[in-house]
């Protein structure tokens, strides 16, 4: 719904009584000020990183009044990709709104975090900075796949439902074959360093008739170690993707 219009309803139902505007993040009832409906709280507790974080891996430093930089890591050895667009650090109340997504098979949260994932990108391309050039109009939107079997249980991939949010406001497709888990990897949270190295090592495969010549924006919902990224990224590239832009929710 247009968020004039969306407005409109919202300040109606308020005046008349017939409709309570809850807050889509706390649930208290919420002012009718914003399109997407969040109380001041929780508007500013989700607010996104605007500055002082690295272009290259999200790496968050200094204040956020910082310009953008690039990070000693992305210098020395750059990632697979060019650039890594993020909403905002991994921190609650963020990160419970994605345990709560996630688990739920996307019952809750989805609507605002699939506008938080499409207004990533569009800060991306309309704010660029000297350090953080605004990434090209994507061709093709992949999702980071979930293993058959862990769909099978959880019946939903967080990753797809926020790609497909992005692919719309990018107005590229979405590509959710373009990237394929061949096997089920161990959470990397739950492995030590050398078993992290190992764990995911060609647990992905990129279709090289979808992706070849491509350039491809992979999306997820959280980045933590980054190494499920980057196999997915260096699995695009030797498929032949031209290049590969990253955009994740969060960021740890
Ligand atoms: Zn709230
Ligand atoms: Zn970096």
């Amino acid at each position: 719904m247009p968020g004039a219009l969306s407005r409109l309803l919202r300040s109606f139902g308020r005046r008349t009584g017939i409709l309570q505007v809850r807050c889509p993040a706390c649930g208290v009832p919420a002012p009718a000020d914003r399109a997407d409906g969040l109380c001041p709280g929780c508007a500013a507790a989700l607010a996104p990183r605007e500055g002082g974080f690295c272009p290259g891996c999200g790496a968050m430093f200094g204040l956020e009044s910082y310009e953008p930089a690039l990070c000693g890591d992305c210098r020395a050895a750059p990632p697979p990709w060019g650039r890594f667009i993020f909403h905002a650090r991994y921190d609650d109340p963020l990160r419970g709104l994605i345990i709560a997504f996630k688990y739920n098979a996307g019952l809750e949260h989805s609507a605002l975090l699939r506008s938080m994932a499409a207004s990533a990108w569009e800060r991306a391309v309309n704010q660029p900075s000297e350090f953080a050039p605004p990434p090209r109009r994507p061709d093709l939107v992949a999702p980071v796949p979930l293993h058959g079997k862990r769909l099978l249980w959880r019946g939903f991939n967080q990753s797809l439902e926020l790609a497909s949010a992005v692919a719309a406001r990018a107005g590229a497709p979405l590509e959710p074959a373009a990237l394929q888990r061949l096997r089920d990897t161990r959470p990397q949270s739950t492995l030590s360093g050398s078993e992290r190295l190992t764990n995911l090592h060609g647990a992905f495969e990129a279709d090289a008739a979808l992706v070849g010549g491509k350039r491809a924006l992979l999306v997820d919902d959280v980045c933590t170690t980054g190494s499920t990224l980057r196999e997915c990224a260096k699995s695009l590239l030797e498929a032949g993707a031209k290049a590969v832009d990253v955009l994740v929710l969060a960021r740890a």
